[in-house]
């Protein structure tokens, strides 16, 4: 079945189509910018929350370097710098809510945490240290901060000697227990790192995945689009260039226009021929009626003075002869108007079946004839005189109703007149000296 094609439905198609890959393919990138902005996000907390655990472990050796400076010298900046760091630096517990914020309940989260426990822990060794160096030293009470103030030492540390307490509280700042203590937390820091790297590895294995199908998804799109404006092009060419190409040759050589392309070029293709078709109609009819005679479809006047002028100025010779009904009033009294015209038509159907198709026969007046026999020299004049009795005879008996008619017919040969004679006037005088030496014959001028 030949499916006709519309432009406009095509247009909405393709339109639609175009406008959903567009939309798909603008938020595959707004997908992918998100996708790429957590991708920063998340390097951006990584190296947040490393830089965290590097506070954690740095705050955490910080105390222990002014807790041990301050055990070997008693020098008293030593623990003011320890407490400024404990309690107004805080870098550790800052680390944790650092890293709370971006990977909170997380691995990584409860090994700092849990580093951050144990350096609390093992501040109560340290508070003690510094309590026994204190006493050892004989710091003045009063300047003594409260945690350590708080310090309640145990019978067998406070019945201790200044040397003593010195040596205890260096001891345990610097003993095995203190120090598998400190590994503890270094260990938990390094926990929390390697879970921050898994973790962070695991949000970008995740976003490159998404990435890839986003990706993925926007070449389709792209190469779809490619295609659609592909096929587009290739359909407007075929159902809208081409046919009005054809449509524009078609006009030039004045011809129909070919039925193809899109529904409605067809459509307007159909009709432009059908107006084409009746305009050649009209105009064949107009051109008929301009040439004919419409009762007795004969040549008409303006014909005959176009055809004869060109024979007169043609090298062909041709033979002019001049007809006029005999009394044809008579006819128009006798019998009325319309036999009248039955006898034109009889006259003129007798004429073309005496002349041959190649002549020009017409009705130049109201009961006047003329013909034009072309190719006809003056010594073919037999050829005349056979044709006129021809004719004689039809017309001499009634038939149909209609009378018996005669002429009076004047001749005249192209290559036989002189040359300062009109041939229409020769046979028309010709014709006039018939009618005046009683009609019903021929005269050939000599
Ligand atoms: P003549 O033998 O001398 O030619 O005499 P005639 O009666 O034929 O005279 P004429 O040629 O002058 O007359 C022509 C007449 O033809 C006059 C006019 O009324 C008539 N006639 C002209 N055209 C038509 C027509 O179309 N139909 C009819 N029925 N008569 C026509
Ligand atoms: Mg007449």
């Amino acid at each position: 079945m030949n499916r006709k094609i519309r432009i406009q439905r095509t247009s909405f198609i393709s339109t639609a189509l175009t406008v959903i890959l567009a939309v798909a393919i603008c938020s595959s990138a707004l997908i992918g910018w998100r996708m790429f902005t957590r991708l920063q996000e998340s390097n951006h907390c990584y190296t947040i929350c490393q830089e965290a655990a590097k506070q954690l472990e740095d705050g955490s050796d910080y105390l222990t370097e002014q807790v041990r400076l301050y055990a070997m010298t008693g020098e008293k900046k030593y623990m003011i710098s320890y407490f400024e760091e404990a309690d107004v630096n805080r870098r550790r517990d800052k680390a944790l809510a650092e890293l709370s914020m971006y990977f909170d309940s997380t691995d990584a989260f409860y090994s700092l945490k849990s580093a951050l426990n144990s350096s609390q822990n093992l501040m109560e060794t340290e508070y003690r240290s510094m309590r026994l160096i204190s006493e050892a030293y004989n710091l003045p009470e009063n300047e003594w901060p409260d945690e350590i103030r708080d310090v309640r030492l145990s019978a067998s540390d406070a019945a201790l000697s200044s040397e003593e307490k010195c040596s205890r509280g260096r001891d345990i700042v610097f003993d095995s227990a203190y120090q598998s203590a400190r590994e503890e937390i270094l260990s938990s820091v390094k926990l929390c790192t390697d879970s921050l790297i898994k973790e962070t590895d695991l949000r970008q294995n995740q976003i490159r995945d998404n990435f890839k199908m986003i990706y993925l998804a926007s070449i389709i799109g792209i190469v779809l689009i490619a295609l659609l404006s592909f096929g587009i092009c290739i359909m407007i060419r075929r159902l809208v260039v081409l046919p009005l190409i054809s449509y524009n040759d078609s006009v030039k050589k004045g011809v129909i226009f070919p039925v193809t392309g899109a529904a409605e070029l067809q459509t307007l293709a159909e009709t432009y021929n059908a107006v084409f078709i009746e305009n050649q109609e009209t105009q064949k009819l107009i051109r008929h009626q301009a040439e004919y005679d419409s009762m007795t479809e004969l040549l008409n006047h303006g014909s005959f003075d176009r055809l004869l002028k060109i024979y007169k100025d043609g090298d062909s010779p041709f033979a002019l002869h001049i007809i006029d009904i005999d009394d044809f009033k008579h006819f128009n009294d006798t019998y009325g108007h319309a036999v009248g015209d039955d006898v034109l038509r009889k006259v003129a159907s007798a004429l073309t079946r005496t002349f041959r198709s190649i002549d020009y026969i017409c009705r130049i007046g109201g009961d006047e004839f003329a013909v034009i026999m072309v190719d006809m020299p003056e010594k073919l004049m037999y050829v005349v005189d056979e044709k006129m009795n021809q004719l004689k005879k039809m017309l001499s008996v009634a038939e149909d109703n209609i009378p018996p008619v005669t002429l009076s017919i004047g001749v005249a040969f192209s290559d036989s007149i002189p040359s300062d004679k009109d041939i229409f006037n020769t046979a028309d005088a010709a014709l006039y000296q018939v009618k005046e030496n009683g009609k019903n014959n021929y005269k050939i001028y000599k």
